[in-house]
């Protein structure tokens, strides 16, 4: 999924190869390349300095229930979620993880029984984030198991929810779906920020999990965190992290406490041109839907999600949700909508692998303004290029 050559997505801006054929636009993954903009013009208000002597012990808080999270790290979660108001942060365990990736299978052990008879199903409702069945199973564990449709699960006995709110791949806020008792639920609430949805209400709930990659675009320092109300599941994710890393990076730590650092700031006290990072965001992503829904218009042969405006208590305005993919549905007769746009040089991500059918495929919407371009202008013609081809 992730590994494969990136080499395809330019950085040009021309819409043509070296050869004068079309440049191949990749869309496949959700990097968040997007956001290089609005950090650039931060400069040296994001930078840090890690002396050769510094952050050498595997410990960071020895006495504290997660031992390798960063003070200043967690400091710095609960003032984002406080100014933004997207989750309650009181009366709740941190626990940082490599990604919200590892914390997804800390979760997993950690609510695993040991000793079951049989391993616990794990569900979400389809389209579900396509990476959830293949990290469940990749080493065919023995607690847990890849139970597919929380919609269409009717199986007796204990079992894991996902619920992935503003969900991945089709941006529509979600709730559980199923409705039977012994089920424990985990929120990935990953793109509940107010560039991608309206922030209705703190979210309150048992296990939520966040990232940096897609709330402020730093991918490729691996760090996401989870806010845990019970304390035994808590210690067991911390356990799960201890035996699979022995903690979390802590150049990685206190590089994201900066940047989360600079994002409140800018948050409180508002300096530069483009106002803080879900403003800079916010912005972008509503100028994007709106050519992404133009060129789907042109086209003709293809839809998309609608979304009703709401709220947004930290924006303090109503908008429609402008989620980080779109999730694209090619009309009859085309049937394979990846195999369709991979013939046009956009590559997407199928129905297939988020448990639904081959008409629909999730393309990224957080690419560099160079990509992003060319893919709307390829998209808004490309009725006119099929009927050039027959
Ligand atoms: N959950 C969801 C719903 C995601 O879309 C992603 C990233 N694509 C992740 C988790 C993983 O995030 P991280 O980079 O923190 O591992």
């Amino acid at each position: 999924h992730i590994c494969t050559s990136p080499s395809s997505s330019s950085s040009s801006s021309s819409t043509v190869d070296s050869n004068g054929r079309d440049r191949v636009i990749n869309l496949d993954h959700g990097d968040p390349t997007m956001y290089e903009r609005y950090w650039q013009q931060t400069g040296d208000k994001s930078t840090i300095v890690i002396p050769g002597w510094q952050s050498m012990s595997y410990f960071s808080d020895a006495g504290s229930l997660c031992w390798f999270l960063e003070p200043e790290f967690a400091k710095e979660i609960v003032r984002l979620h406080k100014i933004v108001g997207n989750a309650v942060t009181e009366d709740r365990y941190i626990v940082v993880g490599t990604g919200s990736t590892q914390l997804y299978q800390a979760v997993l052990y950690a609510l695993s029984p040991p000793d079951a008879a049989e391993p616990l199903s794990v569900v979400s409702a389809a389209p579900y984030y396509s990476s959830y069945p293949l990290i469940t199973d990749c080493l065919k564990s023995g607690l847990y198991k890849w139970a597919g449709d929380a919609q269409s699960f009717n199986k007796e006995g204990p079992y894991i929810e996902l619920v992935t709110s503003p969900n991945n791949p089709d941006g529509h806020v979600r709730q559980s779906v199923v409705n039977k008792s012994g089920g424990i639920l985990v929120h990935d609430l990953a793109y509940y920020w107010p560039q991608y949805s309206p922030i209705a209400a703190a979210a309150d709930h048992d296990i939520m999990l966040f990232t940096v990659s897609k709330s402020t675009g730093h991918a490729g320092m691996r760090i996401g965190w989870a806010l845990v109300k019970d304390e035994e599941v808590a210690k067991k994710m911390v356990k799960y992290v201890e035996l699979n890393t022995i903690g979390v990076s802590k150049d990685s730590q206190l590089r994201a406490a900066k940047v989360l650092q600079v994002v409140t700031d800018g948050c409180k006290y508002p300096t530069s041109e483009e106002g803080s990072l879900f403003d800079f965001a916010a912005n972008v992503m509503e100028e994007r839907w709106k050519l992404l829904r133009a060129a789907v218009r042109q086209s003709g042969l293809f839809t998309l999600p609608e979304f009703s405006p709401g709220l947004c208590r930290f924006l303090n305005s109503s908008f429609a949700p402008r989620p980080a993919f779109a999730w694209l549905k090619c009309e009859a007769p085309i049937e394979d909508c990846e195999a369709f746009l991979r013939s046009n040089k956009i590559l997407t991500r199928g129905g297939k692998h988020f448990g639904v059918g081959p008409q629909y495929v999730r393309i990224s919407m957080l690419d560099r303004d160079e990509n992003y371009d060319v893919f709307v202008q390829r998209l808004s013609t490309i009725h006119l290029r099929q009927s050039m081809q027959v």
